[in-house]
């Protein structure tokens, strides 16, 4: 993730710190300060927001080891003002290894609030007048923290783990893209309806409302990911790239680029070097820029993206659409696997018509 930096590697995965999180230290010490007690206000604020975070990175380790013990890597964990995000490098498949993933996060605040509780015989109080940005009282607002984290995590709502869990439930009985779907459609509606009553009661907490926009949209999209590994099964690369394409040479400049745009319906132009072999990718919208700032004469090499993923032909097409989406590149070069010779380029465009004309042939 941009704006951010590694702290420490813990077993193998990265932690990092997004910079926006000092934002929300200085944030809190300001706060912290303002309560009356000065410089000690400051101290126990950034005190206790540091502890509480350094709860949310063990949440995510927690889900991190339970997913190792399936095989699957972690690269990296992330802490934001809004939580850790780690970063698995795919999901568990099986329902039964997804729901122990998701359950043994919020399972690591239960052992910690519950650990509280036992050494220090710190009781939990849940009154009005209980503020979290209050000075004091460190180890009974650490515990209400977890128990918070708890609660939240396990709303049955992508992207939080209950919904996970609730997917992992249903995907025991249903398919799994139909039991995504479901949990999705169920996160939805939860957020749809914390909107509403939140607007319809003029109760209206800026943040929840936020949440609950964000909830909405992740829910969308994790049933949108999972129809396309549906819909993609099966299919390789060779199906869905463009194999119509005129490349540039190497010594192409941005004149020859604006000929070829003008000439076909072609937008991502591979430049050539010298052997003939794949170089780089010019886009329109990089070629059009570069024209107003260098004029046409301008090499088309030196304007170029250089786009260091270059995908197999027989690649799985969902694979590669993940590999795709990750980079910033518009479109990704298709080597053939012997020949190491440019083959094809493969855009998110071409794969949808793939889609849409495979969608068609069904329906006939
Ligand atoms: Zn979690």
């Amino acid at each position: 993730m941009k704006w951010s930096f590694k702290i420490a590697t813990v077993a193998g995965t990265e932690v990092r710190i997004h910079i926006t999180f000092f934002i929300l230290l200085a944030f809190v010490a300001l706060q912290g300060m303002a309560g009356g007690q000065g410089w000690q206000g400051a101290v126990d604020a950034v005190l206790f927001v540091s502890a509480a975070f350094v709860c949310v990175l063990l949440h995510e380790f927690g889900h991190v080891f339970a997913a190792r013990a399936y095989g699957i890597r972690t690269p990296d964990i992330t802490l934001l003002p809004i939580g850790g995000m780690a970063r698995l490098e795919r999901m568990p498949r099986t329902p039964q290894h997804e729901l122990v993933v998701a359950v043994c996060g919020p399972l690591v605040n239960v052992v910690i609030a519950a650990t509280i509780y036992l050494l220090l015989g710190v009781g939990l109080v849940m009154n009005p007048e209980y503020h979290f940005e209050q000075s004091g009282r460190f180890w009974e607002k650490l515990m209400a923290w977890n128990l918070l984290m708890v609660a939240f995590n396990m709303i049955p709502a992508f992207p939080m783990d209950g919904g996970r869990v609730l997917r992992a439930f249903l995907a025991m009985i249903l398919d799994y893209g139909r039991a995504t779907r479901w949990a999705a459609t169920v996160g939805q509606g939860i957020a749809l309806v914390t909107a509403l009553w939140m607007l319809l009661s003029g109760n209206v907490s800026p943040v929840l409302l936020l949440i609950a926009f964000f909830i909405f949209m992740a829910a969308g999209q994790e049933a949108a990911a999972v129809t396309q590994r549906e819909e993609t099964q099966g299919l390789t690369v060779r199906d869905a790239m463009l194999t119509d394409f005129r490349p540039l040479p190497a010594n192409a400049i941005l004149r020859d680029a604006v000929d070829l745009l003008l000439a076909g319906t072609q937008q991502d132009f591979p430049v050539m070097d010298e052997n003939g072999d794949f170089s780089g990718m010019l886009n329109r919208h990089q070629l059009i820029s570069a024209l107003s700032e260098h004029g046409a004469s301008h090499p088309a090499r030196a304007v170029m993206e250089v786009c260091d993923i270059e995908i197999p032909a027989h690649l799985g097409l969902s694979e590669a659409l993940e590999t795709l989406s990750a980079t910033s590149c518009h479109a990704l070069p298709v080597v053939d696997s012997v020949t190491g010779r440019l083959v094809g380029l493969l855009t998110a465009e071409n794969a949808g018509e793939l889609m849409l004309v495979k969608a068609a042939l069904r329906r006939a």
